[in-house]
């Protein structure tokens, strides 16, 4: 299984990012995708990559991290994007709850990370909150010639459906194990088998067995369990085809 988002440079993972891999490991986890959100950070998920050929990188910003992009680290950008360890663009998107102020920012950075995708023809990681209906809105109208993933998809089945129909996959983490994400388990009961993906989002988003502490890749396997407990399917299925999904979309080698 791929845990296909996760945070691994964070300094909560400073003192024992190593045992954290090899929990994964154990966990039944193959590879990890490291998503960058701002230089630093892209720099720091290069070099994990670097460190380890089952780790692969990817370069973006985030939308919460806009204010302090300048014009020479768009430039820095589109360098690590020729990086043969950095498989997509991202993690961009609209995010409404934090950022209520900067959406008109955050759409034209947005749209500079749809750009580079044609560019460098990378799929994009799209991180969405409370903006999924203006994603589309927006995707509608570029989405020849681009791919990727709505990650931490928080959205119902009529929006999945819009979401694949747009040449977008999704990806399913922890909150797929809370109480209250009804709408978001009969989504994944939806979802074509080859169209979705599943992630941890380390360290943030603990599968609710784990709520309130830290998050980490090996618990992707509870998100598995979850996809296959909704889908029937065994967790040995489940596993193989997400893992086939992600390495399909991100073009990872075997
Ligand atoms: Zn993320």
């Amino acid at each position: 299984m791929i845990d296909s988002h996760t945070h691994l440079y964070w300094k909560k993972f400073d003192d024992d990012r190593d045992q954290v891999l090899a929990r994964a490991r154990d966990a039944g986890v193959e590879a990890l995708l490291v998503i960058g959100i701002d230089v630093e950070t892209c720099q720091q998920a290069i070099e994990l990559a670097e460190s380890d050929p089952t780790i692969f990188a990817t370069a973006g910003f985030h939308p919460c991290d806009l204010k302090d992009i300048t014009e020479d680290d768009w430039i820095t950008l589109d360098g690590f994007l020729k990086h043969k360890s950095v498989v997509a663009v991202g993690e961009t998107g609209l995010d409404y709850y934090w950022e209520t102020d900067s959406i008109d920012t955050q759409k034209e950075a947005l749209e500079r990370h749809f750009a580079l995708a044609r560019k460098h023809d990378l799929p994009l990681v799209i991180h969405t909150r409370d903006s999924i209906d203006d994603f589309l809105k927006i995707l509608g109208d570029e989405a020849p010639g681009l791919r990727g993933v709505m990650h931490c998809f928080s959205g119902d089945t009529a929006q999945m459906e819009e979401t694949i129909a747009l040449g977008f996959d999704v990806s399913f983490a922890g909150p797929l194990t809370y109480k209250k994400s009804a709408a978001l388990r009969e989504a994944c009961q939806a979802v074509p088998a080859d169209r979705f993906h599943i992630e941890t989002d380390s360290p943030f988003l603990p599968p609710q067995s784990k709520r309130g502490k830290r998050n980490e890749p090996a618990l992707v396997r509870e998100v598995a369990e979850k996809v296959a407990e909704l889908r029937g399917w065994t967790l040995k299925e489940t596993m193989e085809q997400t893992a086939t999904n992600t390495r399909r979309l991100f073009g990872l080698p075997r």
